[in-house]
C-alpha cells in the first residue's frame, strides 16, 4: 500500500481546489485530471446530463485522444449511458466481451472501461469514466476510489451547474442579460488593469417581426435557436454569446482587436445569410445586422455599449445584412 498516502494527498488537494466560485469547466477539468493521476488509466472524462436529462454531454477530458471530437451519449446508450441510467458503477475488463460497449470511434484504443455515477440532490447528474488501452486495468478498489472522487466533486459541480443555469437563456442556451451586465463590467476592469483591448459585437436579426408574422411565434423561436447555432460555429470557445432580449444578441470577445472582431462579425453575417434556417416545418431565410466596437482606454461599460449600438443602428440604416464598425469615441 505504498501509494496510499499519495492518493490521499491528491484527493485532499483536489477538495481544496474545488471552491464554489470557480467556473464549471475548470471544476470538471480538475476532476478528470485527478482521475488520471489516481487511477491506472490512459483517458478520463466527465459527462453531464443536458437539461432535459436525455444526453450525456462531454464536460472535460484528460489524457489520450484529446484531438478527437468528444462523443455525447444518450441515456441508456453504451456503458456510460447505462451507468447514468441505472446509477450503478460499471467495471469492464474487456470491451470486446461487453455487449453494451458503444462501437462509435473514440480516436484512441480502449480495452478496459470503468464508469461511476456522479450524484447530486438525490439524482444522477453525470458520469465519471476512465479507460485504458490494456484489458483488465481496473479493480473493485479502483472503482471505490473513482466513486470517492466523484462524490468529492459532485457538490461543487452541482453548485457551478446551477449558477450557470441562472445566467443562461432558456430558449437559446446563450448567456442572459444578467450575465451580460456583470461580464461587461469585468472585461472593462480587466482591460484597464492589464492595458488590453476587447471587442463587443451587437447583433440584431433583420425584420424578425416578419418571421413571426409569416410563420408564427413557434417557428420564430426555432429560428432564434438556429441563429445561435450558426453563430457558435464562427466564434471561439472564449467568446461570450449573450441574448440581450428578444432577437437581440451581444458577443463579447476578450483580448480581441478591432480587425479580428470585424472579421468574425463578417463571418457570422455571411453564415447566417448562407441559406434558410430549417425550423420545424418551415424554411426561413434570415439575415443579421452587426455593430462592432473595440474598447478604448477609459471607456465605461455603457460607453462601449452605446458605440456598438450606434454602429448596429447604422448597419440597419444602410440596408441591413451588414457589419458596421464604430469609430473611436470623440
Ligand atoms: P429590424 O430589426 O430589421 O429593424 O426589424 P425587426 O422586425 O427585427 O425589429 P423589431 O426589433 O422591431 O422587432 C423584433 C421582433 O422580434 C418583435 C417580436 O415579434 C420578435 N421577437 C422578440 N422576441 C422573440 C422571441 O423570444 N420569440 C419570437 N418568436 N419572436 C420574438
Ligand atoms: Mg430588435
Ligand atoms: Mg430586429
Amino acid at each position: 500500500m505504498a501509494e496510499a498516502p499519495d492518493r490521499l494527498e491528491i484527493l485532499l488537494e483536489l477538495t481544496r481546489r474545488l471552491t464554489a466560485d470557480r467556473p464549471l469547466e475548470e471544476l470538471l477539468q480538475e476532476t478528470t485530471d485527478a482521475a488520471l493521476e489516481l487511477l491506472p488509466a490512459d483517458h478520463s472524462s466527465v459527462r453531464l446530463f443536458d437539461d432535459e436529462r436525455r444526453l450525456l454531454l462531454a464536460g472535460a477530458r484528460s489524457g489520450a485522444g484529446l484531438s478527437a471530437k468528444p462523443i455525447a451519449f444518450e441515456r441508456g446508450e453504451g456503458i456510460l449511458g447505462t451507468v447514468a441510467d441505472t446509477g450503478r458503477r460499471a467495471i469492464v475488463a474487456d470491451v470486446k466481451t461487453d455487449a453494451r460497449f458503444s462501437q462509435r470511434p473514440t480516436g484512441f484504443p480502449i480495452a478496459s472501461v470503468m464508469a461511476v455515477p456522479i450524484r447530486a440532490g438525490g439524482t444522477v447528474v453525470g458520469v465519471l469514466s476512465v479507460s485504458a488501452a490494456d484489458a483488465d486495468a481496473f479493480t473493485e478498489r479502483d472503482g471505490d476510489l473513482a466513486q470517492l472522487l466523484a462524490n468529492c466533486t459532485a457538490p461543487a459541480i452541482e453548485t457551478a451547474r446551477l449558477a450557470r443555469l441562472s445566467v443562461t437563456d432558456d430558449l437559446t442556451r446563450a448567456y442572459n442579460y444578467r450575465y451580460h451586465v456583470n461580464r461587461l463590467a469585468e472585461e472593462v476592469g480587466r482591460a484597464r488593469r492589464y492595458d488590453q483591448r476587447f471587442s463587443l459585437l451587437m447583433l440584431d436579426l433583420d425584420h424578425f417581426k416578419k418571421v413571426n408574422d409569416g410563420w408564427g411565434h413557434l417557428v420564430g423561436d426555432y429560428v432564434l435557436q438556429g441563429f445561435v447555432e450558426r453563430v457558435r460555429h464562427e466564434v471561439r470557445e472564449s467568446d461570450v454569446l449573450i441574448r440581450r432580449g428578444g432577437e437581440e444578441f451581444a458577443l463579447l470577445m476578450p483580448a480581441t482587436l478591432e480587425e479580428e472582431a470585424q472579421l468574425v462579425a463578417e463571418r457570422i453575417r455571411a453564415r447566417v445569410a448562407d441559406g434558410p434556417i430549417l425550423a420545424d416545418w418551415a424554411s426561413v431565410p434570415l439575415t443579421v445586422s452587426i455593430g462592432v466596437a473595440t474598447w478604448q482606454p477609459d471607456e465605461t461599460p455603457s460607453e462601449i455599449e452605446a458605440r456598438a449600438d450606434a454602429a448596429l443602428y447604422r448597419a440597419k440604416e444602410r440596408g441591413r445584412d451588414r457589419v458596421e464598425v464604430a469609430p473611436p469615441p470623440s
